[in-house]
């Protein structure tokens, strides 16, 4: 999740005194990238993909559950300077650092080639090998590295392993201990300075599922501990015990933990211009709320059912930095309105903030010939000052907006080492600001040594709403499809803008419970016609299987289209055949013949004899959940069938699925 520096960290007080400083470095570094790579050409369509792993304490003998948060030399051994990185590099794989010290982050060493259909299948065979690598280098019985979404007992009693106590001064918690931080300094202290910033705790507040026996949703949650932790310090308002910051009704979280512990699969596709990046960017603005609902796979938080399915506005939530003020609250009592940001100018132009740092995004980049201002009807804050500076350096309206709207943000960690920078060659201080802007998609910058036709990155595209699935068979399948989807829009030139708002709305429903069945989304169906956008509601089903009844034709026979198209005559028989099962994988996730991930732990949750109708999942349950998950993931006949219904589970286990992982040993 972004930059990870080494040094010495700020407090907040500190740190805010140098936000206008990193901000205007900020942009120089922006604009000498600009002025030297935006002359790029014909990079070719490189992408990578990115899986979050959380390992997971699972003893079958004392049916015990817990977050498993001492196995973290498993990314130093297979990390840079690690004693096993090599194994990694071998395998064409690099592990990565993220918020939880139970986390795991690995993409691919090298890029895959979007332009060559076998590369595609190498995806699926490099995430295995990711997880077979971690699997052995975690040599304890009984620790696995699952990709659950969310741990659904985070923040329950006592679920740390070893055994841990909620008092840890970085997150303030209630629910969860500082130990779960990463230990590397960036995180601790990104969690405390978010939380400084704000002037209190995050709250997250998410509905709560209402079963025949849930508690009255007017009634305090029992399961909030009535305590206070520390004397408040940092301007924090005192909390009472019984936390005004809960919503009756709701699963309250009041840590960056339970959001950023969260685990996502994430596409990164590399443009052959600029003006490509900027329209494939625009493409995929609506298909994200899209990409959300179908890969739903987290609807328990904090021991509870919730009455949602994915785990996005949990994260919102979780870095949420905006002052009270800025959320259009009160402001607290000697509390800046507006953090960091202390030009006045400034300030009058950015008023209100109306949403997370973490957050879909709010603007289109524009730049194409499809492009109307009036689709960017959100009016995003910008900030004036930055955005001025970047239109009278030459960049074009929309991506000076782009780049206001990110620079409305304070940097959130600066190490004391690294505030003077040489603007010519460093990018740190924009990076700051982009790398702590999490938004749907990522507009990726090249760097100032990325002349034209040198190897460094080119202009990049991030698509990043997606939940991790169960196994690596989906998560190869989500990130072939996203893929090759945005190669078809390329290819076809597809017209996909509505007005942004709508947008917006989409990604609402996207949370919904049960999204597939009980939501419609707006899209544009005229995808072909250049003029005004004709928009309709449709259901998940119609969108990605198509409707004629719409004149939709849908995103699956798009993807197969181009894929016949594009590499018809010299496409292997195999690689098709897997393509199919990813096709058929995400053709009936949308449709609703395959339940997605959040509707199938629904369901183990509420057929399982210890449940008691009342939105709360027993330990025992969450236990099963989690074995379900490991059991999976490996590709146990049994589960395949259970959870992918007999067409795709039998496919699975002819293909030898089932003893893949001892295959690689
Ligand atoms: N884990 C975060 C998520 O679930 C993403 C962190 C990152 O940007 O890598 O969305
Ligand atoms: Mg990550």
């Amino acid at each position: 999740m972004g930059l990870l520096s080494l040094g010495t960290p700020l407090h907040w007080n500190d740190s805010k005194k140098y936000a206008d400083h990193v901000r205007s470095n900020g942009v120089i570094q922006l604009l000498n990238s600009y002025k030297i790579s935006q002359g790029r050409e014909n990079d070719k369509f490189y992408w990578g993909d990115e899986i979050e792993y959380m390992m997971i304490s699972l003893d079958e003998a004392s049916r015990s559950l817990k977050l498993s948060i001492d196995h973290d030399y498993v990314l130093t051994n297979l990390s840079e300077d690690g004693k096993n990185y090599q194994a990694a590099l071998d395998n064409d794989v690099l592990f990565h650092p993220e918020y939880g010290r139970f986390m795991l982050e690995a993409t691919p060493l090298n890029p895959y080639d979007g332009t060559s259909l076998g590369d595609y299948f190498k995806v699926e065979n490099n995430m295995h090998r990711r997880r077979f690598l971690a699997i052995k280098e975690i040599q304890s019985e009984n620790v696995y590295p699952l990709t659950l979404t969310a741990f659904p007992l985070m923040g329950v009693d006592d679920f740390c392993s070893p055994s841990t106590l909620p008092k840890g001064c970085a997150s303030k918690s209630l629910f969860l201990p500082d130990e779960i931080i990463n230990k590397h300094v960036r995180f601790p202290t990104l969690t405390a300075n978010i939380r400084r910033r704000r002037g209190q705790k995050v709250a997250i507040n998410i509905p709560l599922y209402k079963d025949k026996n849930t508690r009255s949703l007017d009634a305090a949650d029992p399961s909030i501990p009535k305590r206070e932790l520390f004397p408040y310090s940092d301007n924090e308002p005192h909390l009472s015990a019984v936390n005004p910051a809960a919503k009756p009704g709701h699963i309250y979280m009041d840590s960056m933990g339970f959001g950023m512990g969260s685990s996502c699969l994430q596409v990164t596709m590399q443009a052959k211009n600029l003006s490509e990046a900027r329209y494939l960017f625009d493409s995929l603005v609506n298909i994200a709320p899209l990409m959300l609902a179908v890969t739903a796979a987290a609807p328990i938080f904090r021991g509870h059912l919730a009455d949602q399915d994915v785990r996005w506005n949990v994260i919102s939530g979780a870095v949420d930095d905006r002052t009270p003020f800025e959320r259009n609250e009160a402001p607290l009592e000697n509390h800046p309105l507006y953090g960091g940001q202390t030009d006045v100018e400034v300030q009058k132009s950015m008023l209100r903030i109306p949403k997370s740092r973490y957050d879909s995004i709010d603007q289109y980049l524009g730049g194409t010939e499809f492009y109307k201002s009036s689709y960017n009807d959100l009016n995003a804050p910008i900030n004036k000052k930055v955005y001025d500076k970047l239109l009278e350096s030459g960049l074009d309206e929309e991506l000076s907006r782009h780049f206001g709207h990110l620079f409305i943000r304070d940097p959130l960690v600066l190490f004391s080492e690294r505030i003077e920078q040489d603007n010519e060659t460093e990018m740190d201080h924009f990076e700051n600001i982009q790398s702590t802007n999490w938004q749907t998609l990522r507009f990726k910058v090249p760097s100032q040594d990325s002349v034209p036709n040198s190897n460094k990155p080119g202009w990049r595209i991030e698509l990043r709403p997606m939940e991790i699935s169960l196994t690596d068979f989906e998560n190869a399948a989500y990130s072939v499809f996203s893929v090759l989807l945005s190669r078809a829009y390329i290819h076809y030139r597809f017209n996909n803008y509505l007005n942004i708002s709508l947008v917006e709305d989409n990604m609402k429903r996207a949370h919904h419970r049960d999204a597939i069945n009980r939501e419609k989304f707006y899209v544009r169906t005229n995808i072909e016609d250049s003029g005004d956008a004709y928009v309709q509601e449709l259901t998940l089903d119609e969108i990605f299987n198509g409707s004629e009844k719409r004149k939709f034709k849908g995103l699956i026979p798009i993807v197969k289209d181009f894929v016949a198209v594009e590499f018809g005559h010299d496409a292997n028989p195999d690689d098709l055949e897997k393509l199919d099962m990813y096709l058929e994988l995400i053709s009936g996730r949308a449709s609703g013949a395959t339940p997605t991930t959040a509707t199938y732990f629904r369901k183990l949750i509420s057929e399982h004899p210890d449940y008691k109708y009342d939105s709360i999942v027993p330990e025992s349950a969450a236990f099963d959940l989690c074995l379900f998950a490991k059991k999976l993931s490996e590709y146990n006949p049994t589960t395949v069938r259970q959870f992918f219904g007999d067409k795709i589970g039998n496919w699975l286990i002819a293909h030898g699925y089932s003893s893949i992982f001892a295959k690689l040993d």
